[in-house]
């Protein structure tokens, strides 16, 4: 590392909270899937900001849109109406097959709505008594880090220290159905769980499981909430990861990380009119939320996505990219497991941490990050070509 570089990296450490554990490289400059850091050397982002990068870095158009509504208007408060929300709110249910949205910032404000939304639809329709509602969420989930999400989540390094926690969520195991359908109580409001498991370690449920939730929901009166934050957007080779299985569609969709398109953040909550529709002035709101930069780089975002087919291409190179890496059949490697181009790598104890495997990636020109102690995750922008790909399994290759 250069004299540059541990002085920043210095500096970083004396000023900013020690809340990350990043790797040793200071990032300069982005483009596509590549970045720079202070010394000018490449590196291939295979980390993609956890997937918020799925356009890539810096992509023209989303740049473009940018910059023009920075110099037209750029916030209003939803005090008044802007004249890009509408046109991008409209984009964004047309594509996601729901009849309303309600923009926020960051990916956890979208869950805390969500999880606002459910309950008052507990109250007012369910007939669910005043402060009862549950809602039941899979242990090893990330939903965010506000108070209410850590209070949902089971991981002790994201709770230690934070309580009280919010009551009303019920933990049972992630990818057991029968577990829901027994956790499931007259009070039960919704089921909120990520289709795949990113944060916790790319955890790919068992084929069938999300229709089975559905069914349970519906049976039960129940609501069922997806957060596609990290696995929506293209991201496992369908536009949301719910595709993957007909008939699991949810009742409450929520978006965020690539909705941004890299540069700026954008998340949404998605559902039905009657749901939705259940919010009055007042209930929900945020001073960034639905602004017009937000809205037009939010609309970009999705133009891109869907022009540029990148769904498909995760589809079809995340298949390329798993042989590969099977291909190498290296015995430090317990299983390799993935959905497009968001793929698990999993290190054998024995092998030593996936930190290790990262550090030395890094050294090669290549950027992961370690997702819980065993697990590297691949996830590139979804703009990479086939001869990048493999280049990358080379340095993994060398790695292994
Ligand atoms: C990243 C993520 C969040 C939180 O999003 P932030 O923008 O970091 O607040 C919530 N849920 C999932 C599944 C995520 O991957």
């Amino acid at each position: 590392m250069s004299a540059i570089q541990s002085r920043i990296i210095a500096q970083c450490d004396s000023y900013s909270a020690r809340n990350y554990h990043p790797l040793p490289i200071v990032i300069a400059e982005g483009k596509g899937v590549w970045v720079w850091d202070t010394d000018g050397r490449r590196y291939l982002d295979c980390l993609s900001a956890y997937s918020a990068l799925n356009q890539g870095h810096r992509h023209p158009r989303i740049i473009a849109a940018l910059t023009e509504q920075a110099g037209r208007v750029t916030l209003t408060s939803r005090a008044f109406h802007n004249d890009r929300m509408g046109p991008f709110l409209e984009k964004l249910c047309r594509v996601a097959g729901m009849d309303m949205a309600l923009p926020m910032n960051t990916g956890v404000e979208a869950v805390e709505t969500a999880v606002k939304l459910v309950r008052k639809w507990g109250y007012t329709v369910k007939g669910v008594h005043d402060g009862r509602a549950e809602i039941i969420v899979c242990s090893n989930n990330f939903h965010g880090r506000t108070t209410t999400a850590i209070s949902a989540s089971s991981e002790p390094a994201y709770r230690d220290g934070f309580g009280p926690f919010t009551p009303g969520f019920v933990k049972v195991p992630f990818g057991d159905a029968d577990a829901i359908r027994a956790a499931v109580t007259p009070d039960t409001v919704a089921v909120l769980i990520e289709p795949i498991q990113g944060e916790g370690g790319i955890v790919i449920p068992p084929d069938g499981y999300l229709a089975e939730v559905r069914r349970i929901c519906d049976e039960a009166q129940v609501l069922l909430a997806l957060d596609e934050i990290q696995t929506g957007l293209g991201r496992t080779g369908h536009l949301f990861c719910y595709q993957h299985e007909a008939e699991a569609a949810p009742d409450v969709l929520i978006v965020g990380k690539a909705l941004g398109g890299g540069v700026y953040p954008v998340s949404a909550v998605l559902a039905s009119r009657d749901l939705l529709g259940l919010f009055q002035p007042g209930d929900h709101g945020s001073t960034f939320g639905g602004n017009p930069l937000a809205a037009a780089v939010g609309e970009a975002a999705l133009d891109v996505i869907l022009d540029e087919a990148l769904a498909d291409r995760s589809r079809t190179l995340g298949d390329h990219l798993m042989r590969q890496l099977r291909a190498i059949n290296s015995t430090q490697v317990a299983e390799i497991r993935g959905r497009g181009l968001f793929v698990g790598v999993e290190i054998r104890p024995e092998a030593g941490p996936a930190r290790h495997y990262c550090e030395r990636l890094m050294d090669l020109g290549v950027l992961v990050k370690e997702t819980r102690e065993q697990v590297i995750r691949i996830a590139p922008p979804l703009v990479i070509t086939t001869e990048e790909i493999d280049w990358m399994v080379a340095q993994f290759r060398a790695v292994l």
